[in-house]
């Protein structure tokens, strides 16, 4: 007995041994940190400019019997009186009438070029929370250290931006080694089927292949990660896909007097509940498990050890992060019912009841495999899966590289701005344009180079969006050093 007992004391102080050695190095303090680089953007310049884009609604609805164009022409013949450097240095070539594509034209022609991408149409406001609003949205209002309206942060302050970057650059005599293309696109809030679809085609016809593409997707956070005292930047090397199912369900009709012991509803619910308790597989692989190592290796003991000795708490370290919504939707494919219609009358028993339930992509899973999970788990005959409104599913986009020099180029411009930055890569949860631009580029990123906070990312599609002025300037620096470093990578 005491043998055995002794050899248990031999094993867990092995185990223990090992973990601790694990855990104690599995740090972040690894590569050297650039040193800062500062810009010298005009501020005021900026400000104004940024306030001004405000201004001009271009609100893109979704629906052509409201959809306005008259301020998305304004908005372009803005751009050009603005910034005549750019227009004349670049040139300026309209697709789909509103979208804006500029050329800088490299002198190495060896060099595959790059393309710098946002969008200036913006989301309308929610009717009933205009009232909500600190200032009106579409003020443009300058204080207290933010420019404040609809699209200060989704995503005019990019454009805005990057304008200001390439007028620098010009300013100061520069020309690019590799050629540079800026896309302005003006429907990528409803898809980006005109402007960015319809640049990507522009491009490719002209035998265009990118090295890589830059958009939106996710920013600097500040205080977003529980636990981490850095600033955060998850450059994201890919984007989730789409898929919209119906589930209808079919049961037997009648009076509602005397109904059977299951009809359509009940049958609905159940699928219902059975697709939300068994949602797909998934798990820390590929880019969650290289942005968690990443995050852990800046927080506490508790978490360093988990992501350290994954071995043996992956299942752990997995339900733990499953428990918030956004460390779910990292893992895997996300399941969330939106719409249920079912039954005309109180007293009718409806003989079909339907649920449209939104699918979000992860990389690893197709359409297919959603449904043989559905139809798997649902387990019942008397209940249809079948595409809603014919929508064919959108996949999730391809993985790019985080082992590459563009990766490099983009996590180095980040340090040499905002300092001890922890870079990681990550994954875009909603649409972007690059959905069409990482068709014709090797690899795409999608990421700002502005810092936000929590109650900066409430105002993303929300109420009382904001920019802070600290990020139009170190953002506006962002791109300058991204350009004028692009030809070497
Ligand atoms: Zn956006």
């Amino acid at each position: 007995m005491r043998k055995i007992l002794l050899s248990l004391g031999l094993v867990l102080c092995l185990l223990i041994a090992v973990l601790l050695v694990r855990t104690l190095s599995f740090s972040g303090a690894s590569s050297e940190l650039p040193e800062m680089v500062s810009v010298d953007v005009d501020e005021e310049r900026v400000v104004q400019n940024m306030s001004r884009a405000i201004q001009i609604q271009t609100v893109s609805t979704g629906d052509p019997e409201t959809q306005e164009t008259a301020p998305f022409a304004e908005y372009v013949a803005w751009t050009r009186e603005t910034y005549p450097e750019v227009h004349e240095q670049l040139g300026l070539e309209l697709i789909a009438e509103h979208s804006m594509l500029f050329t800088w034209a490299g002198s190495n022609t060896d060099l595959k070029p790059i393309l710098l991408t946002a969008h200036y149409d913006v989301v309308p406001i929610a009717p009933g929370s205009e009232g909500d609003w600190s200032y009106p949205p579409f003020s443009g209002t300058v204080t207290g250290g933010y420019v404040w309206g609809r699209g200060a942060l989704d995503d005019k302050s990019g454009v805005i931006a990057m304008l200001e970057a390439v007028t620098l650059l010009i300013e100061q005599g520069f020309t690019p080694e590799r050629t540079i293309y800026l896309s302005f696109g003006h429907d990528e809030e409803v898809g980006g089927n005109l402007g960015a679809k319809g640049i990507t085609e522009h491009l490719r016809s002209q035998g265009v292949q990118l090295a890589w593409s830059l958009d939106e997707g996710s920013f600097v956070t500040d205080g977003v990660v529980p636990g981490i005292a850095k600033l955060m930047a998850p450059i994201n090397v890919a984007e989730k896909g789409w898929a919209n199912y119906d589930l209808v369900a079919h049961g037997p009709g009648g009076h509602s007097s005397m109904p059977e012991k299951e009809v359509a509803v009940d049958i609905l619910a159940q699928a219902l509940v059975k697709i939300r308790q068994n949602p797909m597989s998934g798990g820390i692989d590929g880019i969650g498990e290289e942005m968690i190592d990443g995050i852990a290796k800046e927080g506490g003991f508790v978490l360093r050890m988990l992501a350290a000795n994954k071995w043996l708490f992956g299942g752990l370290l997995e339900s733990q992060l499953g428990k918030s919504p956004s460390g779910n939707a990292m893992q895997r494919t996300t399941t969330a019912p939106t719409i249920v219609r079912a039954g005309v009358k109180v007293n009718v028993i409806t003989p079909t009841a339907v649920a449209t339930v939104n699918f979000r992509l992860h990389p690893r899973d197709t359409a297919a495999d959603i449904v043989a999970h559905l139809t798997k788990v649902i387990d019942d005959e008397r209940v249809e899966i079948k595409l809603h409104q014919d929508q064919e599913p959108s996949l999730a986009s391809p993985v790019s590289s985080w082992e590459n020099d563009a990766f490099a180029l983009l996590k180095r411009v980040t340090q040499q701005v905002y300092g001890d930055v922890v870079v990681v890569p990550g994954i875009t949860m909603g649409g972007t344009d690059t959905k069409h631009y990482s068709q014709i580029a090797d690899d795409s990123y999608r990421f700002q180079y502005m810092v936000v906070n929590s109650e900066d990312l409430s105002g993303f599609h929300g109420t009382n969006e904001r920019v802070a002025i600290s990020n139009l300037v170190k953002g506006t620096a962002a791109y300058f050093l991204l350009i004028q470093q692009a030809g070497i990578e």
